[in-house]
């Protein structure tokens, strides 16, 4: 899979970017397996916790318009290196993506790039499976 245009759509939306405190601009560029692409950016806040990131943005917009299967995500920031996803935005893939088959894609630019799985990121993660109790368990 080529992720140039994912990559492209990442870098574009990084200009939408809110944030007057930290003034380090991130996008992010979702792909779903259907081929839509989403895209988001950071949106920060006067009260810090209140402030969304770029990756969470982006799932965010697809889940609300019906989207549940997702292939791969650019992110792209305002920093010379390659810039991972934060601890937040890697549970919040792990509640929609496959571990072992979805990308994330961290982008300095279209021609340098790393790939990882949403695995290698995050293993061992808690997952939607997780909250099933024995009991559920047992009788399943
Ligand atoms: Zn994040």
């Amino acid at each position: 899979m080529e992720y140039q245009e994912l990559i492209a759509q990442a870098v574009k939306t990084k200009e939408f970017a809110y944030v007057p405190y930290s003034n380090f601009r991130v996008g992010a560029a979702l792909l779903t397996t259907s081929g839509r692409i989403y895209t988001g950016c950071n949106i920060e806040n006067a009260g810090f916790s209140a402030t969304n990131c770029a990756e969470r943005t982006a799932v965010f917009k697809a889940v609300s318009e019906g989207e549940r299967e997702f292939e791969a995500i650019v992110i792209n920031g305002d920093n010379h290196d390659y810039l991972p996803p934060c601890g937040v935005c890697r549970q919040v893939l792990a509640e929609f993506c496959d571990p072992d088959t979805f990308q994330v894609i961290f982008a300095k630019n279209q021609q340098d790039y790393r790939i990882m799985t949403l695995g290698e990121l995050l293993p061992e993660a808690f997952r939607p499976e997780n909250l099933k109790s024995k009991k559920q368990t047992e009788t399943s």
